[in-house]
Order: C-alpha cells, then structure tokens, then sequence
C-alpha cells in the first residue's frame, strides 16, 4: 500500500542530504566540542559553521543564535526570562497560539502574578491587529508573543507591521515561527522582532534540536545551569550531529525556496479544485492561508468526525485533524474554536499539510479515501 504523508505541519521527513551530513558526524566527528584536544575542536567547528550559517539564512548575527532541544524549549526560555529577568508584568497573545506559548503564558501568570492579554481573532483567523494597538495603550512593561504562520489554519501574521506596532509602543515582541522558518524569507535588519523560535523537524530536518533568535543585548538568562556552552545561556553538551543536520535542512530549504514553494502551492491549488468537484459544499478555514496548509471543513455527517482519521489511516493516508498534539482526542482544536461558529465546530476539519516531496497522485489518494468514507 502506497503511503500517503500528508501532515507535514506536524513534522517533516528528513531530507537525504540532512541524513547524510548527520551520519558522517555521528561516525566520525563525536568529539566534545567543550574539549580542547582535535577531536573537541574539530565538533566545536562544525557547531560554529553550523551557527554561522542558520543566521546568514536568516541575516542575523552568529551569536543572536542559541541551539535548544526544540521549539518548545525556545519559547519557553524566552518567554519565562521576559518574565523572570526581564521584569515583564504583561504578556499579549492570542487564543490561537501553539500550546508551547499559550500553556507557557498562564503557567508565568499562576507563577508571578502577571497580566495576560488576548488579542482578539477574527472568524478568518487573523488576529486584530486594531485591538492589539488598544491593548498596548496601557502603559505596562510587556511581551507581546504572536506566531507568525498558525500551525492549525495556516493563516500569516504581518511581522512586520507587528514589529513596528510594539516598538512604538515599547514592547517586546516574540514569534513563533515554527511554521515559517525555512519557508519563507525572513530577513532580521529588516524586521525588528525581539526573539524568535524554530524546531528543525518542521524543515526536513532532524527532531529534537531547534534554535532561538535573541536580538543582541536582550539579556535574557538561562532557564537552567551548568556548564558554559552556548555562553552558558544554554548549558548541556551540544547535540553536534542534530545541530549540524538542522544548518544542513535550513540551507536546503532556502535554497530551493522558490521551485518549491511554488510546487507546493500548486498542490494546495489543486487539492482545492479536487475538493470543489468532490465535496462542494467544503470550506477552507482560515483566509489567505500560508501555501503548504489547508485546514478544511468538510461536509460530512457529524457522526462521520471520530472515524474520519482511522479511516484514512487504514488506507495508508496521513493528515491531522487540527494540532498532532490533539489527534486521537474528540475535543474541538481551540484554534478552530476562536474561529468557527458552534455549528461548523462540530463538522469534521481535517489539516491537510505539504511538503515538495508530496505528488498529485498523493492528492487524487486522499480525495478517493474521503470518498470512500
Ligand atoms: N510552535 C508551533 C507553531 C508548532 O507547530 C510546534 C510543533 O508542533 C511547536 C511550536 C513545538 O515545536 P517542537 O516540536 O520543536 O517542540
């Protein structure tokens, strides 16, 4: 039976190039990069390499890069030191948030008595941008944490503009961009965002490492202690092999940006026409969603909701209903809650997520899956 992976928002395949470059390292380069003799300096080079060029990709600088063991870890370090060091006395964020932030934001509040504020969402997905401008008229040292691509619903944030929204208000601004990194361009002189997160699994490349980006002079501080690497900003022996990987995936991704951004886009364009002449009636949630994500409303039967996924399993087909983290549970994803109304809540969305590996016939499969259900 032909496997179908169709939830690449969920995680990714790695790249063979990635699996390569993270062999060789594993069989030969294992030394400790905090060692000082050649096989120690020999890891510290390549961690160095690697460093240099996930920020060239991105126009940082080398030491606005730290390495974590992922995307949860990041924002949590982030978010918890704006607390804790930062004195930070509010976070703004929304309801559509990855549970890494939104569980992160109430566990600080229960924690340090601080303020959290939600922006509002519009039935589109995007999130009020008029409502956030009146949220930071109050005068408060803050944290302002959006995601830039909904990891649900695909649906983008203006960095940009949200930049320049909090720094005219004097806030801090974190991103998630987990979902963005390595998909589309992000250019740091440019857009002023205090921190932002990435996990390598999301880009072809391997799981359990991702980075953050620190702006020069935030001064956050460790979120534990030990040794002095990463300038003892994120103690622990690193993870040479993973690091390495994920520089190698985030290089390929920008490489290849434009082919296969556009092929995939022309998957998505195509699984909505395949879904307008098989289940009219469907309805994409989310408005100018990012180009690799489709969350759609299908119009089935509610009683149809708890077999759909097994269904598509069974026949080998691979796609999510809301967040992975949620997948086998029947509660409503809180993104599509902040979005839809109780009517359409209770009619089956499935996630249907793209990578370049993915074919059209990958798409005539899942059409005939949800036809045969
Ligand atoms: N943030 C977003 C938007 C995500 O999609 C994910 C992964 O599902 C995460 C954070 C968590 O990343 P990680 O799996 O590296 O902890």
């Amino acid at each position: 039976m032909k496997k179908v992976y169709l939830d690449n928002a969920s995680t990714t395949p790695l790249h063979p190039e990635v699996i390569l470059e993270m062999t060789k390292i594993l069989t030969e380069d294992y030394g400790n990069p905090s060692s000082t003799h050649s096989l120690g300096r020999n890891a510290k080079s390549i961690l160095e390499l690697s460093r240099k060029s996930i920020a060239k990709q991105i126009n940082a600088t080398a030491a606005e890069i730290i390495f974590t063991s992922c995307g949860t870890e990041a924002n949590n370090w982030i978010m918890r030191s704006a607390v804790k060091d930062l004195k930070v006395t509010r976070i703004i964020t929304s309801k559509i948030e990855h549970h890494a932030v939104l569980h992160t934001a109430i566990a600080l509040q229960n924690e340090y008595a601080i303020q959290v504020d939600y922006v509002k969402v519009k039935p589109n997905g995007e999130v009020d941008l008029t409502h956030l401008v009146e949220l930071l008229s109050e005068e408060k040292k803050t944290l302002v944490s959006l995601m830039h691509v909904n990891n649900e619903t695909g649906t983008i944030l203006d960095l940009d503009r949200v930049s320049q929204i909090c720094h005219e208000h004097h806030a801090l601004f974190h991103s998630d961009t987990v979902q963005s990194i390595g998909k589309t361009k992000i250019d740091l002189q440019h857009t002023p965002v205090d921190f932002i997160v990435a996990s390598a699994h999301k880009f072809h490349g391997p799981k359990g490492v991702g980075f953050a980006f620190v702006r020069k002079n935030a001064g956050l501080q460790p979120l534990f202690f030990g040794g002095e690497q990463e300038k003892g900003q994120r103690p622990g022996t690193e993870a040479i092999h993973q690091v390495a990987g994920m520089s190698k995936a985030l290089e390929l991704s920008y490489q290849n940006l434009e082919t296969e951004s556009q092929y995939i886009a022309s998957l998505k364009n195509y699984a909505i026409e395949r879904l307008k002449t098989d289940f009219p009636g469907f309805k994409i949630n989310g408005e100018n969603t990012f180009y690799n994500l489709l969350n759609v409303l299908l119009p089935f039967e509610e009683s149809k909701i708890s077999m759909l996924l097994f269904h598509l399993d069974m026949k080998g087909i691979a796609v999510s209903r809301g967040s992975a983290c949620q997948s086998g549970s029947i509660r409503p994803s809180h993104v599509l809650a902040e979005m839809l109304s109780t009517e359409d809540l209770k009619k089956p969305s499935i996630r249907i997520s793209f990578s370049h590996f993915n074919t059209k016939e990958d798409i005539d499969l899942l059409m005939e899956g949800l036809k045969s259900i």
